[in-house]
């Protein structure tokens, strides 16, 4: 079989996407291959593909036990023999995998990487003919990536010790250099096949909301997607548990997950959304590597992350399967300050020395500050992330809260007299500038300690914008230092004048600014936002059918057939079982195993539907 008929048979697929053939090909005639896609890209089938058409057995190492869980079931549902080994495992358990592997009842065993170097594992390696290696998530090896496991360097160990070494093929969505190169040299790959496909995510709508209250927000936003599958992200566990909290009381079937709750109830919540029993899942980072659930139809960040990549990496978890999906960050300015307060206060890593740590935290910063630029920037956000992953691109992409966004110029001279001259008397009084809090609670006229101590509330400019909401204050000091009126010291957050600021302050310039009219910032008459399309009814029956068939088989709904599969059925209505191989999605097995009760369903459906017309 060649490897689009494989294609075909097993994943229901009518054409690969960027890369995968040419990954499968090198990996197929024994090269080694170093995969870079972003997340959703379809990582897996570039190993899961040449297992199937090589001899022996594919050795898969990835690093959570969920995922591998996951994937294997996955497998074995499209009728490909997979299996798994890991801790979570018991002894009967284990030597019935052991036992099957041995008599070669697998083409793909998944496998965590602290196993690799056990006796028993090392044993059973010895006697199998093991033409494949794949590393998933393989930026897991690398110091500089975001989730550094030391287990993952016995790999190379393991390796050594074969009969045989096989390809390697090493999978990642980090797409620093750094990652890939320290991936390179520590597995020790040999003239790798590279692929480093398009980080776009064209399904993927992007949005940036600054809401006067957030809780609010976030209930609307819900609210407008409920009977729907999403994560929202928090910064903190204690926000995770207000957030889950305030969903619940509102009524959604929300569940949470942070490093706080017992191992127990983690796997017992993730079980709940992956199944769609709760279907809303609040959590902090701490959630989702691995989460490989296709239905995921939001993200939103409830704060903002800590850098660039980890939002793409979390918002990226949205809409896997290729169907529209909406990735959200809702954005305070109270945000950067815990950003802040996390890289400062970053768990010991007992590993890193005095000058390391200095190092990380400058990076950190760093980051840091591409993600408030992301939060703050008024181009079209797409191009925005694309750009930092060094990718060229459309300027405006027409899928994104900036470019779809209205906008209009305001004359903001006065307001921007106000502000820059309370920088400046500030500074003057001080000697060294106020950071944003003090200086819009100075304009504000707030009464805190703060003030107080350093006399700011003596300042002729004290309280001179009291009518103005303090958010609306901090937003147009963002806008003046987005203008370069203002700069921002990244550090300790003291903000200046530029030299462009003079002109405003002494000769009358005007402050012309294009602000963004949103229907969260500005409640009011405005253009509501179109109400989301109503669920096709015959897309609605089949995904009761999927939920029956599910619960029947006691898998989740997206292993028996993804989002995206279902809309090709709605629009495709196959009414034989050659037809419902066409959809995309559906293979050989899944066919035989599920189809008839889909195809029954769309029958009925054209008979009602013909009757009522
Ligand atoms: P990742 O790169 O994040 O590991 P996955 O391998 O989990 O991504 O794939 C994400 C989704 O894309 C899965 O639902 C998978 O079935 C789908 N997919 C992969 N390859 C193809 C293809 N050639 N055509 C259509 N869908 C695909
Ligand atoms: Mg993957």
């Amino acid at each position: 079989m060649d490897e689009l008929a494989a294609l075909r048979q097993f994943f229901g697929f009518s054409a690969f996407r960027a890369g995968q053939q040419t990954l499968i090909n090198a990996v197929l005639s024994g090269r080694d291959a170093l995969g870079v896609m972003p997340t959703g890209g379809g990582k897996s089938l570039c190993y899961e593909l040449p297992a199937l058409l090589l001899p022996g057995l594919t050795l898969v190492i990835s690093p959570l036990i969920s995922l591998m869980k996951d994937q294997v079931m996955a497998l074995r549902n499209a009728g490909i023999p997979a299996g798994c080994i890991n801790s979570a495992m018991s002894m009967d358990e284990l030597r019935e995998a052991y036992t099957d592997a041995r008599y070669g009842a697998y083409k793909l065993l998944y496998v965590a990487p602290e196993r690799l170097l056990t006796d028993g594992f090392c044993a059973l390696a010895q006697e199998l003919e093991i033409p494949l290696v794949a590393v998933d998530e393989a930026h897991c090896i690398s110091q500089w990536g975001q989730d550094f496991r030391p287990s993952y360097l016995k790999i190379v160990d393991f390796l050594q010790q074969l009969p045989r070494r096989p390809a390697v093929a090493a999978f990642t969505a980090t797409a620093t250099a750094q990652v890939r190169t320290d991936i390179v040299r520590i597995l020790q790959l040999r003239e790798p096949e590279t692929v480093v496909t398009g980080f776009d995510r064209p399904n993927l709508r992007f949005d940036v909301l600054r809401p006067k209250d957030k809780r609010d927000a976030l209930l609307q936003l819900l609210s407008e997607r409920r009977g729907k599958s999403g994560i929202v992200y928090c910064a903190t566990r204690k926000s995770v548990e207000q957030v889950c909290g305030f969903l619940q009381e509102a009524g959604f079937a929300a569940t949470r997950y942070h490093a706080g709750l017992d191992t127990e109830e983690r796997r017992k919540n993730q079980e709940a959304f992956i199944c769609d029993r709760s279907p809303v899942m609040a959590a902090t980072n701490a959630f989702g590597m691995g989460i490989d659930k296709s239905n995921v139809s939001y993200v939103i960040h409830y704060n903002m992350p800590k850098s660039l990549e980890a939002y793409y990496q979390e918002a990226g978890r949205a809409g896997r399967d290729g169907s529209p999906a909406d990735c959200i960050l809702l954005f305070s300015s109270g945000d950067v300050t815990t950003a802040k307060y996390l890289i400062f206060n970053a768990a010991e890593n007992e590993e890193l020395t005095d000058e390391d740590r200095q190092i990380v935290q400058a990076q950190d910063l760093a980051r840091l500050e591409v993600m408030t630029g992301y939060c703050k920037t008024q181009d079209c956000l797409r191009g925005y992330i694309l750009d930092y992953f060094g990718q060229p691109h459309e300027k405006i992409c027409g899928n994104c809260g900036n470019c779809q966004a209205e906008f209009e110029t305001r004359d903001l001279t006065r307001e921007a007299q106000m502000i820059l001259s309370c920088v400046v008397r500030a500074r003057n009084r001080l000697g060294y500038c106020v950071g944003m809090t003090a200086l819009s609670q100075t304009l504000y006229g707030g009464r805190s300690a703060r003030v107080r101590e350093l006399g700011l509330d003596a300042l002729p400019t004290y309280g001179l914008m009291h009518a103005v909401p303090r958010t609306q204050i901090r937003e147009w000091i963002e806008l003046l230092e987005r203008e370069g009126y203002l700069e921002a010291n990244p550090v300790h957050g003291g903000i200046d004048t530029t030299p462009k600021a003079a002109g405003v302050l002494f000769s009358g310039e005007q402050v012309l600014a294009h602000v963004r009219r949103s229907p969260i910032q500005e409640p009011g008459p405005k253009k509501k936002a179109p109400a989301p399309k109503a669920d096709d009814p015959l897309l609605a029956a089949l995904k009761a059918v999927r939920f029956r068939v599910a619960q029947e088989q006691h898998v989740p709904a997206y292993i028996v057939f993804s989002n995206a599969t279902l809309l090709d059925m709605a629009a495709k209505r196959p009414g034989s079982m050659e037809e419902l191989l066409e959809v995309s999605g559906v293979g050989h097995v899944k066919a035989e195993r599920y189809g008839a009760a889909f195809l029954t369903e769309i029958k009925q459906y054209e008979r009602t539907h013909r009757e009522e017309s």
